[in-house]
């Protein structure tokens, strides 16, 4: 099995698994309670949110445990809005944006807000002085992803905090692609509010954080106790949390020598494609590129097909993203770079992680290359064809 897609979810690396064994066994304690058994919980959360905090250069207690990206994005985008109201009701967004981002702006939309989405070049960036001219009286926030999560196009992320900050206006980050993978700092980059999620930098499932710069009026988005200083409602995750902590350590303490073999390991994936499969193209950015990412489209193939068969030879990829696939839709990344249906339904990407070997790339580039020559030979529009030849 050669696993490609780790911008889906990626494996729980096997010191994260270790330290949270103890976590789901015999340490139990609510970190809420005050008993000394509730302490071991307690020093275990503070110990996770301070590694946290100190990958993206933030102070420990401005980190706020999640449910994952998901809540993180949905709690930056309606909680910063309920909280600023009587500023405005304008928000700038782009429309490459995860659905995660994407449906929280439809729902406040609902709910009388006015949105511009920003379209990206042909790459997927996002021009800064769109964002700026987007700009207006009520504009209250922006949100603008770190890193693509199809394409992998890296987003122009200080330069659009540095405009925020100017405006006096609120800047979000969804940073869920980008968190472990790319150095992050949230001073630097002018960056108020920023979300990510443990399971995609080898940490747990269900379990994420927004950190939220201190003095940013936001609301909350769970209402019940009074956990994570009243901000976030309902008994803390411990296990995940110490998980996420750990993962959040390793990717840090490795990111250089990880994304430097992710690198070279993607631009033999995306020279060798380029070199030995006609009528390709690459999709996202050349250089501003998540180390892992390979996107490409393939045309006269389906993606779908082409995974299918992938999957038969125990090869993982996906089309689009997990959350676009499966659904009759195309990408909406796609089309906002400017690709047409026919394009969008023609392309596959595969993101590799740091235990990702040459090997396994070659073998991904043999099959692919066999797969797209098998389905294309069937196409009658493929003017390569043997037979037309
Ligand atoms: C995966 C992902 C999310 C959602 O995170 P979950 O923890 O799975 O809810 C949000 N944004 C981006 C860019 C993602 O890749």
């Amino acid at each position: 099995m050669i696993y490609l897609d780790n911008a889906a979810t990626t494996a729980v690396a096997p010191e994260v698994l270790e330290a949270m064994q103890a976590y789901l066994r015999e340490e139990y304690g609510n970190p809420s309670a005050v008993y000394t058994k509730a302490a071991v919980s307690r020093e275990a959360v503070d110990r996770a949110r301070s590694e946290i905090a100190s990958v993206i250069g933030a102070d420990p207690d401005e980190i706020y445990f999640t449910s994952g990206g998901t809540e993180a994005d949905n709690w930056a985008l309606v909680g910063c809005w309920e909280a600023n109201r009587e500023r405005g009701g304008h928000l700038i967004t782009s429309g490459i944006e995860h659905p995660a981002v994407l449906r929280t702006c439809e729902y406040l939309e609902q709910r009388g807000a006015e949105i511009t989405y920003l379209k990206p070049d042909s790459e997927g960036r996002i021009d800064p002085s769109d964002v700026k001219a987007a700009i207006r009286e009520d504009t209250i926030l922006i949100s603008v992803m770190a890193a693509n999560n199809e394409i992998g196009t890296i987003e122009p992320i200080r330069e659009i905090g540095e405009i925020a900050e100017a405006n006096g206006i609120l800047f979000h980050t969804d940073a869920v692609q980008a968190f472990g993978h790319i150095p992050l700092d949230v001073r630097n980059m002018k960056i108020d509010a920023l979300s990510a999620s443990g399971h995609k930098f080898h940490g747990p499932k269900g379990v994420g954080f927004l950190y939220v710069r201190k003095g940013v009026k936001i609301r909350s988005f769970l209402h019940g106790g009074e956990q994570e200083r009243g901000r976030r409602a309902g008994t803390l995750n411990v296990p995940g949390i110490v998980g996420m902590g750990r993962a959040a350590a390793l990717a840090d303490s490795c990111m250089k020598e990880s994304s430097e073999r992710e690198r070279m390991l993607r631009d033999v994936f995306i020279s060798r494609i380029e070199k030995e499969i006609p009528c390709v193209m690459l999709n996202g950015a050349r250089e501003m590129r998540l180390p892992n990412n390979v996107n490409f489209c393939l045309r006269y193939l389906e993606a779908e097909s082409a995974l299918i068969l992938l999957d038969l030879k125990g090869i993982a990829a996906s089309a689009g993203s997990a959350c676009a696939s499966g659904s009759l839709n195309p990408s909406h990344v796609l089309l906002a770079c400017g690709r047409d249906y026919e394009d969008a339904f023609s392309s596959l990407r595969f993101t590799l992680s740091g235990e990702t070997t040459r090997e396994e790339v070659d073998a991904a580039v043999d099959a692919l290359k066999e797969i797209a020559e098998k389905l294309r030979s069937r196409n009658p529009d493929y003017p390569n064809r043997a037979d037309a030849q």
